[in-house]
């Protein structure tokens, strides 16, 4: 194997930069040469590659984003974008794939992989730490921090007004990203989708903590599908008398800023195994970090399997947060 390909794909998570470095560094010192994909799959079916060096990735091991740049590619979820993408791997002399990115991504790593019977390695990179076969996913760190930091100051504020403040953060389908920063930042209430509930029984657990304080954090998961926030605290003003209720969307800054040093080294870790693993002739797998081992897991698996809370840390929440 003389070259290898790297791409981000789908949301970007700080971290990814550390991730490229470590695998350009790798690979430079086992002699390979890597090229740099621009916009995720989209740029490989269009041939958008550089050779990326050492000096190339030089300062950037704490800037979130991803210097590759990322996409969506709905051309790649066709079989004739990835035919065009295969060819342009074979056009530049590539023999090997590794792939950034989350669920979405990894699925299109797979298919490729099995349909070319292409060499492809997959990283776990998603703040909403959604993807079986690592305890965490590149991003996620960074973006808990963020929320935390976010929630500390709402706490300043909601604190000297009495007010009840529900945050929404990040996690369609995953809780991961709430119930941590929940934990973190002493919420009251944490509303994530694994555990649904009904806006009856959260108003009706509102209230009994009401009587005790009047200042009320709730992290809510985009995920929990309990309508909009606006309405939510129209219902939760009506219901409790004398309330003050405000709500407050982080939205996109928790996608953004330095990574944290844990996705730092998270990142470099899995950067070198994944270079280290193509080289020993695994394919169609993804490197993670499981009870602090680096460990491969196939594609396959990671596609079909479903990470799920942990329930035991959902349940030192509940008992914590005193509802
Ligand atoms: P995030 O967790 O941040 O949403 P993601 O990797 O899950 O990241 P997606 O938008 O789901 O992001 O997927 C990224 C890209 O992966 C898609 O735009 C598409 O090009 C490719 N992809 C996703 N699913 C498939 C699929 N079933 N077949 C082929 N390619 C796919």
């Amino acid at each position: 194997m003389k070259n290898i390909a790297v791409l981000t794909s789908g949301g970007d998570a700080p971290g990814m930069n550390a991730c490229i470095r470590s695998i350009v560094r790798t690979a430079s010192y086992k002699n390979i040469e890597v090229y740099g994909i621009q916009y995720g799959y989209q740029g490989l079916i269009e041939n958008n590659l550089k050779i990326i060096t050492n000096k190339d990735v030089g300062n950037t091991i704490h800037i979130g984003g991803t210097i590759l740049k990322t996409a969506r590619s709905d051309e790649f979820r066709l079989k004739k974008g990835r035919d065009k993408a295969y060819q342009n791997l074979k056009k530049n002399n590539i023999d090997g794939l590794i792939v950034l990115g989350g669920d979405g991504s990894l699925t299109g790593a797979k298919i490729f992989g099995d349909e070319n019977k292409f060499p492809v390695i997959g990283i776990p990179c998603t703040i909403d730490n959604d993807l079986y076969g690592s305890d965490y996913s590149i991003g996620f760190a960074s973006a808990r921090e963020t929320v935390v930091d976010a929630v500390d100051k709402i706490r300043d504020t909601a604190a000297s007004h009495e007010r009840i403040f529900i945050v929404e953060v990040m996690g369609r389908e995953s809780g991961y990203l709430a119930l941590e920063s929940g934990i973190a930042s002493g919420a009251e209430m944490i509303l994530i989708p694994e555990n649904k509930k009904e806006i009856k029984d959260v108003i009706t657990d509102i209230k009994k903590i009401n009587e005790e304080k009047k200042s009320i954090i709730i992290i809510y998961a985009e995920g929990c599908k309990l309508g909009r926030l606006d309405k939510i605290s129209k219902k939760i003003s009506k219901s409790i008398p004398g309330s003050n209720v405000r709500y407050s969307i982080l939205g996109h800054i928790q996608r953004g800023g330095t990574a944290v040093p844990s996705d730092r080294i998270l990142g470099t870790i899995l950067g070198y195994k994944s270079v280290d693993s193509i080289l020993n002739g695994e394919k169609n797998m993804m490197v993670g970090l499981v009870e602090n081992k680096c460990l491969l897991t196939p594609l396959k698996e990671i596609i079909n399997k479903e990470r799920g809370i942990n329930k035991e840390i959902m349940n030192i929440s509940k008992i914590i947060s005193n509802y």
